[in-house]
């Protein structure tokens, strides 16, 4: 696989979106898919993730530490639940992608018959496990092949995927005809990345290899062979320290810790498989 070609149409002609030497984001003209050119090896991003400085990394002892954003992200993960619910997608067997420290589970507990889940982050997965899931080190590989599942979820983990078609596809087989899949990613079409410019939080480098919009989303899931395909809101919120350490200012502690409402930031939809 090369590591500088556009991972989902693969073509090669592209503009620069932001300058990260060695690497660059750039823009696919083919599809419109923005990514990261060059990316590290896969074997090199997996000891990325295994070393389990990926949520707590060195610069994360403020608020950009995934710790400290606790109660911002089960807000949203709340919201999305609530929104899930309404649409009948919730009271099966739960699967999700890239758990991280198990937030997500948390609000989910008692919605569904059963959760299951995956990270290649031992610690983060440690965590997780004390919310009763039956977690799973990796990816979606490390999950028994005979189990299938009525929904999946996979929030802020597309956008670390090398080959998002081969994985979507792959997941799909994992779910029930008419199961549903709900991803999020960061959106590149997002007005603050055009304020912020190379500060975009989304950037993150050399984590971040694939950068969706609304449309490069929904096409990606159509690709994969999901029908149905639907944009969902999905309010994100930040500790507004966070905020402010992009830029440089140190806030009082009971003003860092409020949380905002940041439109747009990422996207979201929903799809039948
Ligand atoms: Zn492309």
């Amino acid at each position: 696989m090369s590591l500088e070609d556009c991972p989902l149409c693969h073509s090669t002609g592209a503009e620069v979106l932001a300058e990260f030497p060695p690497r660059r984001v750039v823009r696919c003209r083919v599809c419109r898919l923005g990514y990261l050119s060059p990316r590290l090896s896969a074997e090199e991003m997996l000891e990325h993730y295994r070393t389990g400085d990926y949520y707590e990394s060195s610069e994360g002892s403020g608020y950009s530490s995934y710790l400290a954003q606790e109660r911002s992200l089960r807000l949203t993960f709340r919201l999305l639940l609530r929104k899930l619910a309404r649409q009948g997608h919730t009271g099966g067997r739960l699967l999700e992608i890239g758990c991280g420290y198990g937030y997500f589970l948390t609000e989910a507990r008692g919605l569904f018959s059963s959760l299951t889940a995956t990270d290649y982050s031992p610690g983060a997965l440690e965590q997780a496990s004390k919310t009763g899931a039956t977690v799973y080190l990796g990816g979606l590989e490390s999950v028994p092949s005979e189990a299938t599942y009525d929904t999946a979820v996979m929030l802020q983990v597309l956008e670390h995927l090398y080959d998002p078609l081969d994985f979507l596809t792959r997941l799909r087989s994992r779910l029930r005809p008419g199961g549903c899949l709900a991803v999020a990613v960061p959106n590149l079409a997002s007005p603050l990345r055009l304020l912020l410019g190379r500060r975009w939080p989304s950037y993150k480098i050399p984590e971040h290899v694939a950068y969706y919009d609304r449309a490069t989303l929904k096409r990606a899931l159509q690709q994969a062979g999901f029908s149905n395909v639907q944009g969902v809101f999905y309010p994100e919120f930040f500790p507004l320290g966070l905020l402010a350490e992009k830029f440089k200012l140190r806030l009082p502690g009971w003003l860092a810790r409020q949380i905002l409402w940041v439109p747009t930031t990422s996207v979201a939809c929903v799809a039948r498989a």
